[in-house]
């Protein structure tokens, strides 16, 4: 699944102001790609560790989607305090095994976010790729040129990081004779 980058930010955002409270919101898109999340109001009672959303913004978010020609897609919500794995109230609150679940931990100073896949018993994670590619499709892809030095550039670090562990490895041990 992929998401742009503008679109991860919103939702880290939205997190951060929200904070200490979680905060929530809803994603819409196309199956591949998260284009587009709308936040709504945390109607919970304990906004701390819980999240809900209200029935008639819910609704007015949804309509927006469809008059978009976008897909529901899923939720989101933030965790202020913990990390980015759905809780077992999220696992057992969730309505639509359709429905993918976003979660934005603010645990760490960098905001983390998380897909996953719950189906009412578990969770399992679905992979989420961050586009930067914020303009049209064709200006700001890779060229071909531009990959293979990024192909380039991934072996060679790669090569580097062999090297170093391998300087840093432990000298042999001796061999003692049994005493
Ligand atoms: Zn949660």
């Amino acid at each position: 699944m992929r998401i742009p980058y503008d679109v991860a930010r919103q939702i880290a955002d939205h997190a951060e102001a929200e904070a200490p409270h979680e905060a929530c919101g809803v994603l819409a898109g196309d199956y591949r790609t998260i284009s587009r999340a709308i936040s709504l109001r945390n109607a919970a009672a304990n906004r701390d560790d819980r999240f809900q959303f209200d029935p008639e913004e819910q609704l007015t978010a949804l309509k927006a989607i469809d008059a978009d020609g976008l897909e529901w897609m899923g939720v989101y919500h933030s965790h202020p305090r913990s990390a980015p794995i759905p809780s077992r109230t999220d696992i057992n609150e969730a309505l639509d095994p359709k429905l993918l679940h976003l979660i934005v931990s603010l645990e760490r100073a960098k905001p983390k976010l998380k897909l996953w896949r719950i189906d009412g018993l578990s969770a399992a994670p679905v992979e989420l790729v961050f586009d930067t590619d914020t303009s049209d499709d064709d200006g700001s892809q890779f060229s071909a040129r531009q990959r293979v030095s990024i192909v380039i550039v991934g072996i060679a670090s790669l090569l580097l990081l062999v090297a170093i562990s391998v300087a840093l490895l432990p000298p042999a041990p001796e061999l003692m004779p049994a005493p």
